[in-house]
């Protein structure tokens, strides 16, 4: 049954078992720059829906690992054309329900087409199985599926990071079911139905829904093989327990709490305070790989302040599909009501705050999750601002002394995701780098396109376990499995060992 049938009215993310759609309760999704306007509807999935889900996963699963790697390539490539014809579509809707300009919900529709040709091509370049044949006999070592593995989503670049787990796992012969999260699932399930559509039913399985519901019992399934999970430290946390009890494997990609290291020689001039703005507050801040804490030298901190304020000054906060808008809204009420609580304690503990960039519409102001960009300065290191995820429009800039200082600082924390250095010299920058305790560092950039998918992504400490891109995310929907007939197995004498001992 093809599942692009548009129907009229607004779009739903629904319960998508076996190639059918499952009747379900539905919650509203509304538009963070307008939450008067209704965007879709979200079906809330029950956990008796989520093991109907993996229960057809698991016996979809032999027939599509026997497929093996080059079919499966195939048959997600037959994707491609019906994911660009559906792209400008995909990305309106996200920034409907996501709130991100325009520009930024493309970088994420266009996800899927990007991971699906690189991994293709990894496939196309022979991974998944080696064999040597010799005098002492034949080994093979391949990789094999893991098995019925769960996709649980975020709510900030939900098709992106949604594609960077599924399309790894799915062309390795595994089976899904994958949760999109309730705060923004439309435009992540219509892309999820152009990839179910390409592929034989129960392959790609969805059930949209509450995290302590739906995501819950999908972690606590022992049919479940695999977990990649994209989300907060206390969700990964949960599904480490689980996995625990089952022994089972997961792959977490968690918060970040970045710093950007500037260095004495760094230049403060308008295309690298731009760049390093757009590192900042790209997608309202709501980036797990945003700056999020800038570190400056004391000698140059009143210079780079004013720099760095007079760029993100430029920024025009609306909607995100108005044209003239560069920030959309944050996506929900309660990470405005964070963001700001954490403003407001930064505050009150002495730091000068400084709201910048404009309002596109004040008169709409009130009716979305709007916040101005604020820079914050003369705060402490252990301010929470400086020290937790605040996930939102607002940084915090603090001084350092020495360069020994600043780095301690930077690492100074439980996350550890991704940093920069800002330097006149990137061989130094690169050296400095090394100082560093993150999963990537970048020099002079700090933001979409500074990784890529030949770079592994991914976290230290509570940041995460695992990495995506690269064939390491194949390693992780995969175990190896040997396979041999030795001809000679003198090495391993048996009883004439004991020699070596006498
Ligand atoms: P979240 O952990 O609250 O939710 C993520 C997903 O998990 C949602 O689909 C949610 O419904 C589900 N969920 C919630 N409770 C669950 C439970 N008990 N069991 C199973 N699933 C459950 O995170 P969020 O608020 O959606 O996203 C923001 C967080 O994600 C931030 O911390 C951000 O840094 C992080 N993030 C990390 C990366 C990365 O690549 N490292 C990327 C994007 C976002």
């Amino acid at each position: 049954m093809s599942l692009l049938r548009t129907n009229s009215g607004p779009p739903s993310a629904q319960v998508l078992v076996g190639g059918e759609l499952l009747p379900s309760k539905y919650v509203p999704v509304h538009n963070p720059a307008r939450i008067d306007e209704l965007v879709g509807h979200c079906a809330l999935g029950t956990p008796e829906m989520v093991e109907r889900a993996v229960e057809t996963a698991k016996v979809a699963a032999p027939t599509w690992r026997d497929l093996g790697f080059h079919r499966r390539a195939a048959m997600l490539r037959s994707a491609l054309p019906r994911l660009r014809e559906t792209l400008a579509e995909r990305a309106n809707l996200l920034t409907r329900e996501q709130g991100k300009v325009l520009w930024e919900s493309v970088a994420d529709a266009r996800g899927p087409e990007l991971v699906i040709e690189y991994f293709a091509g990894l496939i196309d370049g022979g991974y998944g199985r080696e064999e040597r044949w010799d005098e002492s006999g034949r080994v093979v070592i391949r990789r094999v599926p893991r098995g019925v593995t769960a996709i649980i989503v975020p709510w900030n670049y939900p098709i992106y990071l949604a594609c960077q787990h599924l399309i790894p796992a799915l062309i390795t012969g595994n089976t899904v079911v994958v949760k999109p999260s309730e705060l923004v699932p439309l435009s992540l399930s219509r892309t999820l139905a152009v990839l179910a559509d390409a592929l034989p039913d129960g392959v790609v399985n969805v059930v949209p829904g509450e995290g302590p519901i739906v995501g819950r019992a999908l972690t606590r399934s022992a049919d479940v093989r695999n977990v990649l999970f994209t989300g907060s430290v206390p969700v990964g946390q949960e599904i480490l327990r689980a996995g625990a009890d089952l022994v089972r494997t997961s792959s977490l990609e968690l918060g970040g709490n970045d710093p950007a290291l500037l260095l004495e020689d760094a230049s403060l001039d308008d295309a690298t305070m731009n760049e390093m703005v757009r590192g900042v507050f790209t997608c309202t801040g709501q980036i797990c790989f945003s700056i999020k804490r800038i570190y400056v030298p004391r000698s140059r901190a009143n210079e780079f302040l004013a720099a760095f304020t007079a760029a993100a000054d430029a920024i025009v906060v609306g909607d995100g599909l108005d044209e003239r808008s560069t920030m959309g809204p944050l996506n929900n009420a309660r990470q405005l009501e964070r963001v700001q609580g954490l403003l407001a304690e930064a505050r009150g503990a002495g730091a000068s705050v400084q709201a910048v960039g404009s309002r596109l519409d004040p008169d709409g102001w009130e009716r979305g999750h709007f916040m101005l960009p604020h820079v914050v300065s003369d705060i402490a290191d252990d301010n929470p601002l400086v020290q937790t995820e605040q996930f939102g429009p607002v940084v915090p800039i603090v001084t350092y002394d020495s360069l020994e200082e600043g780095v301690a600082m930077a690492n100074d924390t439980e996350y550890g995701l991704a940093a920069s250095v800002w330097t006149a010299d990137p061989d130094a920058g690169l050296q400095v780098g090394e100082l560093l305790e993150t999963g990537s560092i970048f020099v002079n950039s700090h933001r979409l396109g500074s990784s890529d998918m030949s770079m592994p992504f991914g976290g230290t400490k509570r940041s995460g376990i695992g990495r995506t891109h690269t064939a390491a995310i194949l390693d992780e929907c995969t175990e190896p499995q040997a396979l041999a007939f030795k001809k000679d197995l003198s090495a391993f004498p048996g009883p004439a060992l004991a020699e070596q001992a006498r």
